[in-house]
């Protein structure tokens, strides 16, 4: 079967993913020249469904439990699995206590605990929630990672291409985000930035709460904490906004005053797109199916292609592929 993939942000590529696991002759078509620059590039990396679980439905933990363990097995070594960390400052206690009332996976911990797990924040927080059984990922090595590994499997990239002009596939996979045409979605815009500074490490994503303004800090190589991120109904992907980057700062030196020294290496925004129950859909229509509204969760990777052969209908797809690949 030929499959042609529209869309290589995080949707599309582990579509093609389990296409190609499946012995399908997959094409993905890109519209902007290269790999990066949609929502998937500027994400945290958060493989945290428990985390997420304070806002979302049940469905985002039972889909998303099994992530890390997905992204190891596609892009073996570019997990790091050392939980996450939620934090409040003392003034903000009860948030903490909310947050554990909504959330399950957790254990608690006290400052000590604390100093022990980062030691750049010992003294600063007296009491926090342990979330063992999440990871995180850097999106954009990530990302690249399993593009190569497709293209070196023989999944074939267009790049700068107007899909329309691949022709001769048997199924085309929608995963083009906010581009897709379907009335019930709707942009969230995610504001983040990019600090680096020598004076802090950390081993974990960590969430501080606040009733305003929560934020996380994810670490990456080099020194650098992934900052974020803004929750505003938007389908703008223009510029940060002043407002926007002194309540990231300020969160962000709350969490850490050195982070008042650290360089502003990056700022960016991505385009949510989220459907009104903010869960992620597989919806077909003769041989397209659409994967869209993966909102703040496009890293927990079942939804997005697992989810497509978890339905009746593309249980098919994968007895013609299997079918396919042992009759080649
Ligand atoms: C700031 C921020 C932080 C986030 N943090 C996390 C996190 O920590 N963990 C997590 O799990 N999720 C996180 N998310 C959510 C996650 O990034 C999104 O759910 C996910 O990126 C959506 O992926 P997508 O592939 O559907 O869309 P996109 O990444 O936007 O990809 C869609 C692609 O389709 C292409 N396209 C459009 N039209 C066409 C066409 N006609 N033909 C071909 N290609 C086309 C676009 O150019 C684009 O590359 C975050 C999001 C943001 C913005």
């Amino acid at each position: 079967m030929k499959v042609l993939v529209k869309g290589a942000g995080v949707a599309g590529l582990t579509a093609a993913f389990e296409f190609a696991a499946r012995g399908a002759a997959v094409t993905v078509a890109e519209t902007r020249p290269a790999l990066g620059g949609n929502a998937s590039w500027f994400a945290g990396g958060m493989l945290a469904p428990w985390c997420e679980r304070e806002s979302a439905e049940q469905p985002v933990l039972d889909l998303g439990r099994d992530a890390a363990d997905w992204w190891d097995a596609a892009t073996p070594g570019l997990v790091a699995r050392r939980g996450t960390l939620v934090l409040a400052a003392p003034r903000d206690a009860g948030e903490l206590d909310r947050f554990a009332s909504r959330t399950t996976g957790y254990r608690r911990v006290e400052e000590d605990e604390i100093a022990l797990l980062e030691p750049d924040l010992a003294g600063r927080f007296r009491r926090g929630l342990l979330f063992a059984a999440e990871g995180h990922l850097d999106p954009r090595q990530t990302m690249a990672a399993l593009h190569d590994k497709l293209a070196a499997t023989g999944v074939e990239f267009h790049f700068g291409a107007d899909a329309q002009h691949v022709f001769g596939c048997d199924r085309q996979i929608d995963c083009t985000g906010m581009a897709a045409q379907n009335d019930w979605l709707r942009g969230v815009r995610g504001e983040m930035l990019t600090l680096r500074t020598p004076d802090i490490s950390l081993s974990r994503p960590v969430r501080l709460l606040h009733p305003r303004f929560p934020l996380y800090a994810v670490p990456r190589t080099d020194h650098r904490f992934m900052i974020g991120a803004t929750m505003i109904e938007s389908q703008s992907g223009g510029p940060v906004t002043a407002r926007s980057m002194m309540e990231l700062l300020g969160t962000a030196y709350a969490l850490h005053p050195a982070f008042g020294e650290a360089e502003i290496v990056e700022t960016g925004v991505g385009v949510r797109p989220a459907f009104p129950d903010n869960l992620p859909r597989v919806e077909t229509n003769g041989e397209i199916i659409a994967i869209n509204g993966l909102y703040r969760h496009g890293f927990l990777a079942r939804q997005a292609a697992d989810l497509v052969f978890s339905q009746d209908r593309t249980k098919e797809l994968a007895h013609e592929t299997d079918g396919q690949r042992r009759s080649a």
